[in-house]
């Protein structure tokens, strides 16, 4: 059954982290404290009681908890350097950590092991306006680089929705989409460059400011996505593009779920390319309508959230053709401003999370043309646990944010999101889909990578985990079983 929920502290389950937990216990704390406060200084050591906000991520919304022993804070990739370099000879787990705004729970240390957080790390290191690009370093929040390219005329186009939380760094580590990752790609496709520090502390540079660099093997890609397992990412070279002049946002009401969905498809048959198309279903939409910026028709079951970018003439273009699609499906095509659009969007998480007092979503993807197909079977899996569900997310990639509300205090309810955790991830794999479409495995999906690859697949990747990490000290317990 999938990990999707816990009220308590993470016991170390497999015979491998308990082993690995009971030797780490044997290294002093005070001598650990010591060792670690000589080289980022004292006061960069933190002691991390079970409330500690780097015991959890966003997953707490469904009780997810970890037990770390201290975190520390490194300022430099040579402090990172030194810091990895200790614990890795202690045979300490790290857990390295970005704005903690993760939905999988990566960032939910394993008990004994010490937070390596990156949020003292925020130095641009090379912002060229000229050339399309800059180099950060990981602890930088996504905002932060949003607002550094617009102050210079350029996007950088990924725009995961906690943004003012989460890093650069931990987006990297999750190659983590948003809405605009339809038109403009994941994280992935923004990263020309990765500074980090691997196993015994050894500072590695893959890639750089060239935007093509093809002699290696691709290991870049492979820390892209990696979720802490293979090593700390302490800097990254992005790749910028000069904003679009012009942007306007559609808000497509419609009466039910099969009629949107078809509206998805018939928009990406009709030639556009919309720099997003997200969906709210109905019970997304009776949460979230009072925060809407006008007024959600009573009558809607199912919204199409979505935006088209450019140059002014054809954006005008493009918005004319979406309606004329549109237009005589819908019970309204609103027309908010994009920034009143994302606002509005970006806060439904936490909107919904509000109304059992937890959740649990699951971030799964399937063809497009099997969205319809999905979000039935998905009502129906939650429906028949007894649970409340929702699901939202981004329709032209066939994204699906698929929650079910929970109490957190109750047993019942825990035992049912796990049950219908892995139904849905069952029926994702039997339509061709994948598990995680952009939050990562984390620890709730943990080992699940075998409902869905190969034996070869799945060997590779373990070797790849063991190449990196040989003594299987970075983030143990994610990702991988
Ligand atoms: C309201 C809300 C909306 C969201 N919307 C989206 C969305 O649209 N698209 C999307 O993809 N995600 C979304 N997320 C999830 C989350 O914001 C992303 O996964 C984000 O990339 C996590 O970044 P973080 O810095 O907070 O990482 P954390 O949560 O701190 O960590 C996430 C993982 O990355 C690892 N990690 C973090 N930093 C580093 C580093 N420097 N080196 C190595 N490993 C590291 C951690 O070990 C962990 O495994 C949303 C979350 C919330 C709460």
């Amino acid at each position: 059954m999938l990990r999707t929920a816990w009220d308590g502290p993470l016991a170390p389950a497999e015979p491998r982290q308990a082993g690995l937990y009971a030797e780490t216990m044997n290294v002093h704390s005070t001598d650990l404290r010591a060792a670690l406060a000589r080289i980022v200084g004292e006061p960069h050591v933190l002691d991390v009681p079970a409330s500690s906000p780097y015991n959890h991520d966003a997953t707490i919304a469904g009780g997810l908890r970890g037990q770390a022993r201290l975190a520390v804070r490194p300022g430099s990739t040579a402090e990172v350097s030194e810091v990895v370099k200790a614990l890795y000879a202690l045979g300490v787990p790290i857990v390295p950590r970005g704005g903690g705004s993760g939905l999988a729970g990566g960032a939910v240390p394993s008990p004994g092991s010490v937070v390596c957080s990156l949020e003292r790390m925020t130095a641009v290191r090379e912002l060229s306006p000229r050339t399309w690009r800059m180099e950060v370093e990981a602890g930088l929040s996504t905002a932060h680089v949003h607002r550094l390219a617009r102050e210079n005329g350029l996007l950088f186009p990924p725009d995961p929705g906690a943004s003012e939380q989460s890093q650069i760094g931990g987006n990297v580590a999750t190659n983590a989409g948003g809405p605009h990752a339809f038109k403009y790609g994941a994280t992935r496709d923004w990263v020309t460059g990765i500074e980090a520090v691997i196993a015994g502390g050894e500072i590695v540079r893959l890639g750089g400011a060239c935007r093509k660099d093809v002699g290696g093997y691709d290991l870049r890609a492979l820390l892209i996505g990696s979720e802490g397992t293979l090593g700390v990412i302490t800097a990254v070279s992005l790749r910028l593009i000069p904003a679009p002049r012009a942007a306007v946002a559609l808000v497509a009401f419609l009466e039910d779920q099969a009629r949107g969905c078809e509206a998805i498809l018939d928009v990406l048959a009709c030639g556009i390319v919309p720099a997003a198309v997200d969906f709210l279903d109905a019970f997304t939409l009776r949460c979230a309508a009072g925060g809407y910026p006008g007024e959600v028709p009573q009558q809607a079951r199912f919204a199409l959230l979505i935006e088209v970018d450019g140059e002014g003439e054809e954006v005008r273009a493009q918005q004319r053709e979406l309606r004329e699609v549109l237009d005589d499906r819908c019970v309204l095509l609103d027309q908010p401003t994009p920034r009143e659009l994302w606002r509005w969007r970006d806060g439904i998480n936490g909107v919904v999370a509000g109304v059992r007092g937890g959740k649990v979503g699951e971030d799964v993807v399937v063809p497009v043309e099997r969205l319809a197909d999905l979000l039935e079977g998905f009502a129906a899996i939650a429906s028949a646990g007894g649970l409340d569900s929702c699901a939202w997310g981004h329709g032209a990639d066939g994204n699906v944010h698929a929650n079910v509300l929970m109490d957190p205090g109750s047993e019942r309810d825990r035992r049912a999101v796990g049950r219908v955790g892995d139904e849905l991830l069952d029926l994702v794999v039997r339509m061709g889909g994948a598990i995680s479409g952009e939050h990562g495995l984390g620890l709730i999906k943990s080992g699940q990578l075998s409902r869905q690859w190969g034996a070869a697949a799945l060997r590779l990747h373990a070797q790849a985990k063991q190449m990196f990490d040989p003594q299987g000290l970075f983030n143990p317990g994610k990702k991988l079983p």
